[in-house]
């Protein structure tokens, strides 16, 4: 396979990213390198940053909620991101997310560390370490669990993502699981991409998809650098989960998140020198023109919608069996009610404010 990665950008456009494990100061400096030539963007591109909320889940799991977020409330159809740890399983429990449903939505779970159970109303059954990949598509509805197994090791980090279904097939895809134990994976200089959903860099997720997106985990080792080729006609979002990334030059921290906007054809990250690894998710997408409804675990188009895929959850209570989205017979204990519907009517919202 040709490479696509290299220390200073040739003449010729590569179909991947480039890559220099040497310090450059900037993304395009390469020209004062004695590279031959380097492509200069003159793109301005939005930085804006997206502050995390926390936000307790149960009684003990602390998340950092990114997307939805005050301004942003989507990136492309990803419509929610939770980033949670490293946290020490022993101290918080671990995962405990008994059953509960979804409509109009994928979930993608996602692991830097840790281990992770998942059950599900289709009869799933599966185990999910870092570098797979789970997704579960909801459609009209379905129910699961997710939980840290006993056997867990120490430390728990990951995201969990939410993908909104285009109101085309949100009632009539099929509900369904799928778990990738291997993705595409690219290395080389440093730098490994791994593609969860969509397509970059020439490397191919089987992911099920409903709308133009992409998800990628990159991990740079300390001072590496990366020039991702990226599709205009979407918008992108980057989350720094580990070390210190720079991106166009600007500084994104650990844990923190930037709203990159539109128009970009390409991205520079690169990576602080130090002692440990750089590792950043990257989501994009064309932007989703539907406006939504979005409340609990639910996604609809209007208030009514909610209130109907609200009843048939809660239905008669606890031991009743919710035939639209079936019942998670793998877990022992008692499935999550719905809380009360709020006063005001829900309003369907747009992707930005
Ligand atoms: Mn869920």
């Amino acid at each position: 396979m040709r490479s696509r990665l290299s220390g200073c950008a040739s003449r010729v456009p590569r179909p991947g990213f480039r890559t220099a494990t040497t310090a450059f100061p900037g993304p395009f400096d390469c020209l004062d390198r004695g590279c031959e030539t380097v492509q200069v963007s003159t793109f301005e591109g939005v930085h804006e940053p997206l502050v995390a909320r926390d936000v307790i889940l149960g009684r003990t799991t602390h998340v950092r909620r990114l997307v939805p977020n005050k301004t942003r409330r989507m990136i492309g159809a990803w419509c929610f991101l939770d980033h949670y740890g490293p946290d020490d399983v022993k101290a918080t429990g671990g995962m405990w997310v008994p059953p509960h449903p979804h409509t109009g939505l994928q979930t993608v779970t996602w692991l830097f560390e840790g281990l992770g159970l998942h059950t599900d109303s289709l009869g799933s059954r599966q185990l999910i370490r870092p570098g797979q990949l789970n997704v579960m598509t909801a459609g009209h509805g379905i129910a699961h669990a997710e939980v840290s197994p006993d056997d867990a090791p120490r430390l728990l980090h990951g995201v969990q993502l939410w993908v909104c279904l285009p109101d085309e097939v949100r009632d009539s895809t099929p509900p369904d699981f799928t778990h990738l134990a291997d993705l595409p994976t690219y290395h080389e200089h440093g730098v490994t991409l791994r593609v969860l959903a969509g397509s970059v860099a020439g490397e191919t997720s089987t992911a099920p998809t409903f709308s133009p997106l992409v998800g990628a985990e990159l991990t740079l080792v300390p001072g590496a650098e990366a020039t991702l080729p990226l599709d205009p006609a979407f918008e992108y979002g980057v989350l720094v989960v580990q070390g210190t990334l720079r991106v166009d030059g600007v500084t994104i921290d650990r844990n923190a998140m930037s709203y990159l906007g539109q128009g970009r054809s390409e991205l520079s990250f690169a990576a602080e020198h130090g002692e440990e690894d750089t590792v950043l998710m990257l989501l994009g997408g064309e932007p989703f023109d539907e406006e939504i409804v979005m409340w609990w675990n639910f996604i609809g188009r209007s208030h009514e919608e909610i209130v109907e895929q609200r009843e048939a959850w809660n239905g008669e209570g606890l031991a009743w069996e919710p035939e639209r989205y079936g019942v998670v017979r793998d877990f022992d204990g008692d499935r999550l009610l719905a809380p009360p519907m709020p006063n005001t009517r829900l309003k369907p919202r747009p992707r930005s404010v």
